[in-house]
């Protein structure tokens, strides 16, 4: 009897111990959880909870929450970026404005003369609007407020449209600009917004292609719904600079003697993943350049 009460006492004792220990090697995981949220509280974004290996259910939120860490860091980053690069990009214009109307007022000068810088003043603060309106309907097309005015239309039309209003500045640059369309081809989307994409990419095929060069417009039907394409004998665009193109204010080095502000490529990635399509881009420095856009039928 004396034994058998010893043995119970051992074995309450040894559960309780065990007891202790389990909960102790899991309360510490949630501990390292929890000492991790603390310090990012205090702005160390960069902390991670250690991952033991014992893929035990701890470990597997350990995991989960590192995951849930770097895609905040990563937005954090992306979001520094932009306002970084938005402060830069308006800074320039504000800086030339003031530069304008400070010499003018420093020199003085006649009604004509003050007419002149007013005349670039309000140009500048028309590219500035500009500017601004473009990077509030990128903004709007990634998150998706934006508003499709969906109609079905002759995306072969449009693409005319757009052809014929760019034919003078292509023979102005002595460019061979060529189309290949159907004589029609439907498809639901915003013509607007697909006009300005189309617009967008023309621009630049003969914004960054010598003269006597040649940019071709294209649309054809495809097995999903209707493929764009704008290719052009230009300069190209280099391995290191081809991921970064679509990028916000994204302009390659050699682009900057040409007017932009590099959200051309960015405002036509965003109405294209508006209408659910993609937009890709092959090219080779000194050869040219070739922007694919597709966009899928009967898009609800
Ligand atoms: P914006 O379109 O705002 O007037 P941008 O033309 O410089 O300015 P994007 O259209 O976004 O800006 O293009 C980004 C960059 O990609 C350009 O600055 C240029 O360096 C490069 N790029 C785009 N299209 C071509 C092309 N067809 N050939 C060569 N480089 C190109
Ligand atoms: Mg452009």
């Amino acid at each position: 009897m004396r034994f058998f009460g010893v043995s119970l006492a051992g074995v309450a004792f040894g559960s309780i111990f065990v007891g202790w220990f389990l909960a102790r090697r899991a309360l510490s995981g949630v501990d390292d959880v929890r000492q991790t949220a603390q310090s990012i509280a205090k702005g160390a974004f960069e902390s991670r909870v250690p991952v033991k290996g014992t893929g035990d259910e701890v470990d597997q939120l350990a995991v989960a929450f590192n995951g849930m860490l770097g895609q905040i860091e990563a937005v954090l980053c992306s979001m520094r970026e932009i306002t970084d690069n938005i402060a830069h990009d308006l800074r320039s214009p504000i800086t030339r404005m003031r530069g304008i109307a400070e010499v003018a007022l420093a020199t003085g000068g006649c009604v004509e003369e003050y007419e002149t810088v007013v005349g670039r003043v309000v140009e500048e603060c028309d590219r500035l609007l500009g500017m601004i309106n473009t990077m509030l309907d990128i903004s709007e097309a990634e998150t998706g407020v934006a508003k499709l005015n969906l109609e079905r239309f002759d995306i072969a039309k449009m693409v005319r449209d757009v052809y014929e209003l760019f034919q003078p500045v292509a023979e102005e640059k002595a460019i061979d600009l060529r189309i290949d369309i159907p004589d029609s081809l439907f498809l639901v989307g915003d013509i607007r917004k697909l006009q300005r994409v189309v617009a967008n990419l023309l621009d630049n095929a003969l914004k960054y292609t010598k003269a006597h060069g040649t940019v071709c417009l294209s649309a054809a039907p495809n097995s999903t719904g209707v493929m764009l394409k704008v290719s052009d004998t230009g300069i190209g665009i280099s391995e290191k600079d081809l991921p970064h193109v679509f990028d916000r204010f994204y302009r390659c080095d050699h682009s900057r003697s040409e007017q932009g502000s590099g959200l051309g490529l960015s405002l036509a990635k965003a109405f294209v993943g508006a209408h659910g399509g993609s937009i890709s881009v092959i090219s080779t420095t000194g050869a040219g350049t070739e922007f694919i856009v597709t966009l899928p039928d009967k898009f609800h």
